[in-house]
């Protein structure tokens, strides 16, 4: 009964990840389906703690799972709560990399298991009488084979642990170095020969891997033999090793990936933490975490590729390119480039009233001055002044995939308004003006022009094809690939310095007038 009433729970947990997942490819539905989502995960992790059965016999440590479970959602919610949405892609690392420790911890728990129950006689015949385990003993000295009656499902077993413990240790170490990236603790670092000391690293891992796999049913036949577990000493250390070096693999593979390509990999390492967790849920024969674990995997790698097609690169060189490192950016950063002429408040507010199509391109800044509430004020206002108004969404603006999306959603923008990459370029030649929001990176020439330039290659928004642009940002400082852009010193360009909020503001205010 017990069992029935769990597969069906488990049953609808995995539905509902698949549901939630699908409403959260729409900005209208998103909301919706994470609450859909998370409230299957509550009803799996319900039902397995109160009717999942081990060898028949129900979990027990309540109390440890309560603690967890209180003080993880605490956590949760409070960090949930507290984020501001600049700091979005932040936390997801971080929550990615608790996932990708979790799978590892199974991992280094299951093993000691493994060890444990498999290997020590007095754990195996445990409910059996010492007369019967020193006949045992005596048999198997004797050279009796036992090995296939005892471990015929070791091996798989024992490389399920071990997928999860690399992929998971390599998606905590990753994301935790993309975390202190991302808000500036820990900086880009790369050095000569780092590639082949990476591939070295990975190598101990495979190895090791594969000795632990190919050994395991030897090693505990000639234990059972000996009658202890003592021999097992240098099996575990193997083991201890593969985690560290993996977790070592993690750091490394992340440290040198900078700039604009930081995206693709906390994608990348998302998908990792689900294949890590999908290994968890084939140790414990629990299909929602194996169904959780999947979609995760296959979500993270398609967002991974979608990306990686935005930025027009290939995985392989966004994991051992030097796009975007510090060291590049800064030399195309330094390049002079002329001057800039500005525009006043109220040239641009006739400029945009009096305009056939304006299109606005949104970017990291909108975010930061929390300005889409005042951006949709101006849209409305031009509208209503008979003005047609766009979104010219980039992929990659902002600092999360959809960043630009949400907040905009926020702000209640219909959706129809947002045009995509190819739509708005085609567009921009029928545009009259172009108001730049807090965008840099995604507007700059140079990733079409310049070879150099560390972001050549990303497919951009051409904004210098509309008749005039506006640029609004506080300053002449880069964005976060942290290069200087040709485009503000063009002479379709005006650049309208300040936060964008005010400056959004002070524009309705003055187009009100005109
Ligand atoms: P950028 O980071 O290139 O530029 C943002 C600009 O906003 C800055 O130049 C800054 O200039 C300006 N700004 C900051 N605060 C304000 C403010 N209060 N008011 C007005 N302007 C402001 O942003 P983009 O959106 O153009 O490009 C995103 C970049 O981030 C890309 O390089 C992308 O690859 C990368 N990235 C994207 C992620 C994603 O998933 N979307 C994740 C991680 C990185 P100033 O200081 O002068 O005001």
């Amino acid at each position: 009964m017990g069992l029935s009433v769990l597969s069906v729970i488990y049953l609808i947990g995995s539905v509902t990840f698949i549901l939630g997942l699908k409403m959260l490819s729409k900005p209208d539905t998103a909301r919706k389906g994470n609450l859909v989502a998370a409230a299957g995960m509550a009803l799996a992790i319900v039902g397995t703690i109160f009717l999942y059965k081990s060898d028949g016999k129900h979990l027990h440590n309540y109390g440890w799972i309560a603690a967890g479970l209180l003080i993880g959602s605490v956590i949760g919610v409070m960090a949930a709560k507290k984020v501001k949405m600049t700091a979005m892609p932040e936390m997801v690392s971080m929550f990615n990399g608790m996932g990708g420790a979790c799978a590892a911890l199974i991992s280094v728990v299951e093993f000691d298991h493994l060890v444990h129950s498999r290997f020590d006689l007095r754990e195996v015949f445990s409910g059996m009488a010492e007369q019967a385990v020193l006949q045992l003993h005596k048999l198997l000295q004797s050279g009796t084979d036992m090995s296939v009656d005892l471990s015929p499902d070791l091996r798989g077993h024992l490389l399920i642990i071990l997928l999860g413990l690399i992929i998971g240790a390599v998606s905590f170490a990753g994301s935790v170095v993309a975390w202190g990236k991302l808000n500036g603790r820990i900086r880009d670092f790369a050095f000569k020969g780092q590639h082949i000391v990476n591939l070295v690293v990975m190598a101990i891992v495979v190895i090791g891997a594969a000795v632990l796999v190919l050994t395991v049913n030897q090693r505990m036949e000639d234990t059972m033999k000996a009658g202890s577990a003592d021999g097992l000493l240098s099996f575990q250390l193997l083991f201890y090793l593969i985690l560290i070096c993996a977790l070592i693999y993690g750091v490394l593979f992340v440290l040198p990936i900078g700039g604009a390509d930081m995206p693709v990999v906390i994608s990348l390492l998302n998908s990792f933490t689900g294949v890590a967790a999908a290994c968890g849920g084939f140790l414990y024969d629990n299909p929602v975490m194996l169904t959780g674990g999947i979609l995760v995997g296959s979500a993270g790698t398609i967002l991974t590729i979608l990306m990686c097609r935005a930025m027009n690169r290939s995985l392989k060189n966004v994991l051992i390119g030097s796009f975007g490192g510090g060291a590049a950016a800064a030399a195309a950063g330094g390049k002079e480039q002329g001057s800039y002429k500005e525009i006043s408040l109220s040239d641009a507010a006739v400029v945009m009233a009096y305009a056939g199509k304006v299109m606005i391109v949104p970017g990291y800044g909108l975010a930061v001055a929390q300005a889409q509430h005042a951006c949709h004020e101006l849209e409305k206002l031009l509208e209503d002044k008979g003005v047609e108004v766009k979104y010219a969404i980039h992929p990659v603006a902002g600092r999360m995939p959809g960043h630009m999306n949400v907040l905009l959603a926020e702000a209640d923008v219909p959706y129809e308004k947002l045009l995509e990459m190819e739509d708005a370029n085609a567009e921009m030649p029928t545009t009259d003006a172009v108001l730049v929001l807090g965008a840099n990176d995604v507007v700059n020439p140079a990733a079409k022009s310049d070879p150099a330039s560390p972001i050549y290659g990303m497919p951009i928004l051409e904004v210098e094809n509309a008749k005039l642009v506006i640029v609004n940002k506080r300053s002449m400082k880069p964005g976060y690939a942290g290069i200087e852009n040709e485009l503000f010193f063009q002479p379709k360009t005006s650049m309208l310095f300040g936060d964008a909020k005010q400056v959004l503001q002070q524009l309705v205010a003055e187009i009100k007038q005109v």
